[in-house]
């Protein structure tokens, strides 16, 4: 299990606690994907700057606070948000290959 796996919600942390919040936005958010990796980013809007979004993968992000070396709550959201997502994914549905029951007649020709 790697570390962006984990995620803790400290109530006396304020950026976990932000990050709990945030996910349960996600049906909000715009999923991106990078032309180059493949990899999947969400835009996370920005609570300060109405209309501005901070592009953020489990572990990345564009904030200032990312940038001054805090695991941000985007992050942290991001996680939430990607494990309860595979959480409930469902497991596909079975194929069926199903076959006609020969017609006697033909059987025992
Ligand atoms: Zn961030």
């Amino acid at each position: 299990m790697t570390d962006r796996n984990i995620v803790l919600i400290d109530p006396n942390d304020r950026r976990s606690v932000a990050a709990l919040l945030l996910s349960a936005e996600a049906h909000t958010w715009g999923k991106v994907v990078s032309r180059e990796t493949g990899e999947i980013g969400w835009a996370v809007p920005s609570q300060r700057f109405i209309g501005l979004y901070h592009l953020a993968t489990a572990d990345s992000c564009t904030c200032t606070d990312n940038r001054l070396g805090q695991v941000c709550k985007h992050q942290r959201a991001v996680r939430i948000h990607e494990l309860l997502a595979h959480a409930v994914q469902r497991p596909r549905r079975r194929r069926l290959h199903l076959r006609p029951v020969p017609n006697e007649e033909e059987t025992y020709d």
